[in-house]
């Protein structure tokens, strides 16, 4: 099973040859777009900016009949062969209304880890793209931070939890693994937003996938927590969904805030991921302010506390 979506930027010469091509494939299009077409392949949504949305099952053997006879590079391509199972979710998900969640900070020594996932309607998901919302992997910080702040703006509905180093060190001692207290924070702020929700339409929840589903089910029934109907999981799902990659976003963002905040509260300035460089910023802060302070902004158990040591 092949899914998929890719972004081009064409001259308004293809994007009116494209439409007159199209002309028995189209449909209502969406505000600030110059046309809408459904093939077999792929959805087509052409914006007057010049950018093209190819979203279904073959993008890019749609995009490639419009890409000068080059190649659609491999960089662009974002179509993956994934095994199938009951939680693969179905093509049509991606194009109606759903919910898509992820996380962010679970590879950072410092910080959090912060889950968020939106809802995103139908009608929302080509006004979303032309906001520049896509595979947040693909954004730099400053982008993020701007982006989450116009969703947001946006009034999108949207649910975000944080889960900060003294309590993540307190679940982690208790013997919590990262991966149960990852599928405790989707499923929280899941069922949180399908509150704010209430009735309104949804054909699915879509979960960045980060163990199998067999296992996330496992971890929030042991919290007498049981999934939600329709709840599909798949890796790199902000990559096909406008709702994860909006929810992988504001997951960022506020991982990105969380982060200068703790700098602040610390004095020292925090790095992002697991690197030498945080063993040495680990060192210095033990240094100033004593080891009992790393509970406060670290994730102790990773082994980054015990590599400082040659720091010290
Ligand atoms: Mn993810």
């Amino acid at each position: 099973m092949k899914l998929g979506q890719s972004v081009h930027k064409l001259t308004l010469e293809t994007i009116n040859k494209m439409k007159k091509y199209y002309q028995h494939f189209l449909q209502d299009p969406p505000q600030g777009s110059v046309f809408r077409a459904k093939t077999k392949n792929a959805v087509i949504t052409a914006y007057k900016s010049g950018k093209v949305l190819f979203q279904g099952a073959s993008p890019e053997a749609e995009a490639g009949k419009w890409m000068n006879k080059q190649q659609v590079p491999k960089s662009q391509q974002k179509v993956t062969s994934q095994k199938t199972s009951l939680y693969t979710p179905p093509l049509t998900l991606f194009n109606n209304s759903h919910i898509g969640s992820d996380e962010a900070g679970t590879g950072d020594y410092f910080g959090p880890i912060t889950v968020a996932c939106t809802y995103v309607k139908k009608e929302q998901i080509a006004a979303l793209s032309e906001l520049g919302v896509k595979d947040s992997k693909n954004l730099s910080d400053e982008q993020i931070r701007k982006l989450s702040k116009e969703i947001i703006k946006s009034r999108l509905p949207y649910s975000l939890l944080v889960l900060r180093n003294e309590k993540y060190n307190k679940l982690q001692k208790k013997g919590w693994s990262q991966g149960k207290m990852k599928a405790m924070l989707h499923h929280h702020a899941i069922k949180n937003l399908q509150q704010k929700i209430n009735n309104q339409p949804l054909k699915g929840i879509l979960i960045d996938q980060f163990c199998e589903p067999s296992l996330y089910k496992k971890y929030i029934s042991s919290e007498k927590e049981s999934l939600s109907a329709k709840t599909y999981f798949i890796t790199k799902a902000e990559s096909y969904s406008l709702a994860v990659a909006a929810g992988s976003i504001i997951a960022r963002a506020s991982f990105l805030n969380e982060m200068d905040k703790l700098s602040k509260k610390i004095g020292v300035p925090l790095q992002k991921g697991a690197s030498y460089l945080v063993d040495q910023t680990i060192a210095n802060i033990i240094k100033k302010r004593g080891k009992q302070v790393l509970h406060t902004c670290a994730k102790t158990h990773f082994a980054n506390t015990n590599k400082a040591k040659k720091y010290l």
